[in-house]
């Protein structure tokens, strides 16, 4: 990181968010948290300025509306900024038979819509820059849909999947994506989404400090996913060998002989 690096940290009021703000300040970088609670924004970003010294910006938008989203892609194009973190998402109550299309589009709006485009504004500006890296908040549901309710997981899949892209398309030119897929962490997403925490198992929550400070040493090892709780990294590692070993067999002019009348 250079001395002058800026993150830009989206979701960044509370939860997992406010954690990368204060593990990202602590390693030197200037700040740009975004949220729409602007009173616990300018909060954070006060103790932050007073316990670290770091330029603190705060953007407080709404980035489910079309208006929301351009000021933050404004602002990661104004250049300075080195990483960006797309952490705001959220839960649904219930599944998609409990939901009305309203929160349905909700949901992707937040969870696919915004970290697509601002990707999409730091691959530019990060191009431009010869450097940058972009982090996206997915989630173990990604590799596992079956254990919950299918629009949030879908969301997921579709960041972790988007990141190995990225990864793949960027990371010759110089910019590094990372993925990182928590399991259930202590956060106010469970309640917001009508679960409570106590719902779960012993050994099952992770808190939030220690789920980001395993991520940011995926981050320094540069790691395309990062899955903090999973103990055996070997299980993730052969279902992207066989995953791998599996793709050039995935477009052919002929059908699969078990589908031949
Ligand atoms: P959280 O505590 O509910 O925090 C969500 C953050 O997103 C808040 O800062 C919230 O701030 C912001 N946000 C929500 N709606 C927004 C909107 N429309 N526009 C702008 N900002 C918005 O959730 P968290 O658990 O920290 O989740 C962070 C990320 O980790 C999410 O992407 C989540 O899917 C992922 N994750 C969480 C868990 C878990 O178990 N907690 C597990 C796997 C992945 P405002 O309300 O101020 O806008």
């Amino acid at each position: 990181m250079s001395s002058q690096s800026v993150a830009l940290v989206t979701g960044a009021s509370t939860g997992i968010g406010a954690v990368y703000a204060d593990r990202l300040a602590r390693r030197g970088y200037g700040l740009v948290l975004v949220a729409r609670d602007a009173q616990r924004l300018g909060s954070l970003a006060d103790a932050l300025r007073a316990e670290t010294g770091v330029p603190v910006e705060i953007i407080p938008v709404d980035l489910t509306l079309p208006e929301g989203l351009a000021v933050v892609e404004a602002r990661i194009d104004q250049g300075d900024i080195g990483l960006v973190v797309n952490n705001a998402g959220m839960s649904l109550k219930g599944g998609m038979l409990e939901n009305e299309p309203a929160a349905l589009e909700r949901i992707i709006a937040l969870n696919v819509t915004a970290p697509t485009r601002l990707c999409a504004a730091a691959a530019r500006a990060f191009l431009r820059r010869g450097e940058g890296a972009i982090i996206n908040l997915s989630s173990v549901l990604a590799l596992a849909p079956e254990m919950f309710e299918g629009v949030y997981s879908g969301t997921k899949a579709y960041l972790l999947n988007l990141s190995q892209a990225l990864a793949a398309q960027l990371g010759p030119r110089g910019i590094y994506v990372q993925a990182v897929l928590p399991g259930a962490t202590r956060t106010e997403l469970w309640e917001k989404a009508g679960r409570s925490m106590d719902e779960f198992p012993p050994g099952f929550l992770m808190e939030a400090g220690a789920m980001v400070d395993a991520a940011l040493v995926g981050f320094d090892r540069r790691e395309t996913v990062t899955i903090p709780p999973l103990p055996d990294e070997a299980q993730y590692l052969a279902l992207q060998q066989a995953r791998l070993a599996m793709a050039p067999n995935l477009s052919r002019s002929e059908v699969a002989a078990r589908y031949l009348r």
